[in-house]
């Protein structure tokens, strides 16, 4: 199976979408423009590459339904390590926000840059606005794991329903119910 990975023109008024047939880090000129730009492979680029070939694939024939079936599982492992990474980065959003607040406690910091004693009001203040932003940002890191585990678990259950799938039409060609 050859995968092609879809690379937008970086070029905001140009809105081609070049393919390429490698997904490595390269240089990529343009077609539709001839802009020059450098493309950088991530785990979200190839799992559109196989959603895009898995799109291709007929379920009714049996033939496709065990190579989309493959191209699942390639799917799955992706999204499983993309999982890991999301789980990472809210994993190490969290660790900041502790050690703002923990900073915040001990010496917040003051408006000019330097520590101050906890008593100074501007500090305190400074403090928590930095705390609310690493809070935020916390957020957004849970809510993108949250994303990925669903996607995780919605996946397997596509799978699992493509089994099903597969041993109904084999017991149908073999003439049984
Ligand atoms: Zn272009």
């Amino acid at each position: 199976m050859k995968l092609q990975y879809h690379s937008p023109c970086i070029n905001k008024e140009c809105r081609n979408v070049n393919v390429l047939q490698e997904y490595k880090r390269q240089i990529v000129q343009c077609e539709g423009c001839g802009q020059e730009y450098e493309f950088i492979p991530t785990k979200t680029v190839k799992l559109s590459a196989y959603y895009r070939a898995a799109g291709n694939l007929n379920e009714e024939n049996p033939k496709d339904l065990i190579d989309k079936l493959s191209i699942y599982g390639k799917i799955l492992e992706l999204i499983g390590g993309i999982y890991g990474d999301a789980f990472n980065d809210w994993g190490m959003a969290e660790a900041e926000r502790r050690e703002i607040i923990a900073n915040g406690i001990y010496h917040r910091p003051s408006v000019d840059g330097g520590e101050t004693p906890s008593s100074d009001k501007k500090g305190e203040a400074a403090g928590e606005l930095l705390a609310k932003e690493a809070r935020r940002k916390e957020k957004k890191f849970e809510a993108e794991k949250e994303r990925w585990r669903k996607a995780y678990d919605s996946t397997s259950e596509q799978i699992n329903i493509m089994k099903k799938r597969y041993d109904h039409l084999v017991n149908v060609a073999k003439g049984g119910v």
